[in-house]
């Protein structure tokens, strides 16, 4: 790895003229071999790095180091999840960075110093990310744990994560050297980022001191995404662990400005309150956020994914070829709409090669290469409905029959606490058993990561998404499909309201309100048109493939986000437009609708 100056970040010129965003997300998926990450919010916080330093963005991100990573998943023949840790080495694959920050949790100082890793953009520009880590010998040894593991542990353990990763972030970043104008917080764990942001606002005083003028100062800086579409999924702490572990001082300012609800102090009224710009991350998330939260004013930016990363060899060789621009500008892969379709399905059909070969080497079983392939992967959170495509068993086997066979591939770990998604694998692997020598394949390949994400969206025929409606804020899996030419069958929730033409870039789901009239939607599609479509009309089907690219490829990547992110969230104030107060009415006219 190659080092450079850090005096290089700061670099003037570009959209940003002098300013510099810190980024804080607690979990980021920063390089395939570091286990920094579960799930969609960290491969988001590493894709959006990525088009960051294609795009030359002045801005540094903040995580935890997580020593012994989220965890390795193992699948035992009945379909039984256990856990081990994933213990790597930040030393080996990292620069060491010398300052030490301490800060008082639960009473004790604990110090922290931080890693640097560098992610390269296609021009060369650099974006560090710093990998906070207390496993330092002055620390008490409870403390040297706290960057362990990603969402381990209890709430207390989470708080305690919580006040090193924004606290200590913060703090870290200006002991490096960094003044940021803006801060991001992605999700509420990062919300506690406000607290020194407030601090150095204060020169000195004390939190105790704090006015509503000094939150809004804070209000200037900062910026909240939130993640979460249902009211249970936001970080909340009693008032006794936010007293105990937080400090008097810290916990008393934040129930004075209001961050406490119901008696409990809640990350994201924490990150509410000090933000000037807040957003959800699809259209229909930015609308339910509202609802949730109707005294803010919350906007929406559609999350993408990382076009140079998503994109498999085989098609990135074919985009070089007839868009040779599309990795600094990803709206030319609009233009995919001119490129010869078959070129398209002879790259598809390597993407599904390398895929089945990986099948056969993890799980035994072979495939074929000529049998419509369906994919299913995600985390195995009860809401993503990993069965829903199995509510009629019977009825799929007589469709895979009928068609010409059909395969199915799943992957996706529980949370080590989550029973009722732990049972939902089971279900899949047990029906994989009992259908083995039926014209319909089913194997659940283990431990689902970056690199097995990317085989299966680039390799499979369909892309699978069944959330119960509307908890899928917005989904990413999809979109790394549609950049491969791999149409979704879908629930229209999340981004695939946005994404979807029917027949164009895939399919919807009905909506109804019960599952069984979902599931007679998912197998009436298969049955009526997907399937048919696959096996006897190949030439429509490569011009979906084709459409897929060229509608959805273009605009569901981080490169098109962070552009918004850039002229609605960083860097408002540099928009050459109208007088701000007819700006402030189109905004009003727009949370209005
Ligand atoms: C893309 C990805 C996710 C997120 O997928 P969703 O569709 O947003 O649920 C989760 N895990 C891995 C390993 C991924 O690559």
């Amino acid at each position: 790895m190659r080092f450079i100056n850090r005096s290089q970040y700061f670099s003037p010129g570009g959209p940003s003229e002098g300013g510099f965003v810190a980024y804080f997300s607690m979990e980021i998926a920063v390089a395939p071999e570091m286990p920094t990450y579960s799930g969609g919010l960290g491969v988001l916080a590493g894709d959006t790095l990525r088009a960051a330093a294609d795009m030359g963005l002045p801005l540094a991100a903040v995580t935890l180091a997580d020593r012994k990573g989220y965890f390795q998943q193992h699948l035992d023949a009945s379909g039984t999840q256990t856990e081990e840790p994933q213990p790597w080495s930040p030393e080996q694959m990292l620069a060491a960075e010398d300052p030490v920050v301490t800060v008082t949790i639960e009473g004790r100082p604990v110090a922290i110093r931080a890693w640097r890793y560098e992610i390269e953009g296609v021009a060369g520009h650099r974006i560090p990310v710093y990998l906070l880590d207390t496993d330092l010998e002055q620390n008490d040894p409870r403390d040297r744990a706290l960057t362990d593991h990603l969402y381990g542990g209890d709430a207390d353990y989470r708080l305690r994560q919580e006040a090193l990763l924004g606290i200590g972030g913060a703090r870290m970043l200006r002991a490096l050297g960094y003044e940021p104008t803006v801060y991001h917080m992605n999700e509420g764990h990062a919300a506690l980022l406000t607290v020194p942001v407030l601090e150095q606002e204060l020169r000195g005083a004390g939190l105790q001191t704090a006015t509503e003028k000094n939150v809004e100062a804070v209000r200037r800086k900062c910026v909240f995404t939130t993640h979460t579409p249902v009211p249970a999924g936001h970080d909340r702490f009693s008032s006794e662990q936010a007293y105990r572990i937080l400090g008097p001082e810290r916990a008393g300012m934040l129930e004075r400005f209001g961050c406490f609800h119901d008696g409990l102090l809640n990350m994201t009224y924490v990150a509410l309150r000090f933000s000037r710009f807040v957003n959800g991350v699809a259209m229909q998330h930015g609308k339910v956020s509202r609802q949730m939260f109707p005294e803010y004013r919350i906007d929406a930016i559609t999350n993408g994914v990382h076009a140079g990363t998503w994109t498999a060899p085989w098609v990135q060789a074919v985009f070089d070829r007839h868009l040779p621009r599309w990795r600094q500008d990803n709206v030319t892969l609009r233009y995919a709409i001119d490129i010869p379709e078959n070129e398209i399905v002879e790259a598809h059909a390597a993407s599904k090669r390398e895929l089945l070969k990986a099948v056969k080497e993890r799980s035994g079983v072979e495939m074929r290469e000529d049998v419509f392939t369906l994919g299913f992967a995600r985390r195995a959170a009860t809401y993503k409905r990993a069965d829903l495509l199995f509510a009629d068993p019977e009825r799929l086997v007589r469709c895979a029959e009928q068609m010409g066979g059909m395969q199915v591939l799943y992957a996706g770990k529980a949370h080590p606490a989550d029973e009722p998604g732990k049972a939902k694998i089971r279900r899949v692997i047990e029906l994989s058993h009992e259908l083995r020598n039926s014209p319909l394949q089913i194997v659940y390949l283990e431990n689902y990561d970056w690199k097995l994400g990317a085989l299966l969206t680039g390799g499979v025929d369909l892309w699978l998404n069944t959330p119960r409606r509307p908890y899928e804020a917005s989904g990413t899996s999809g979109m790394k499909a549609a950049l491969n030419g791999v149409p979704s069958l879908s629930i229209l929730d999340g981004w695939w309201i946005e994404g979807w033409i029917e027949g164009v870039t895939g399919w919807a789901i009905d909506d109804h309100e019960d599952e069984t009239g979902e599931a007679n939607s998912l197998y009436e599609h298969l049955e009526q048109t997907i399937l048919p479509l696959f096996y006897r009309d190949p030439g429509q089907w490569r011009r979906i493939m084709r459409s897929t690219i060229a509608l959805n490829g273009s605009f569901f990547n981080t490169q098109r986000m962070l552009e918004q992110y850039v002229i609605n969230a960083y860097f408002p104030e540099r928009r050459v437009e109208k007088p701000a107060e007819a700006a402030e009415a189109d905004l009003e006219n727009t949370l209005a609708r």
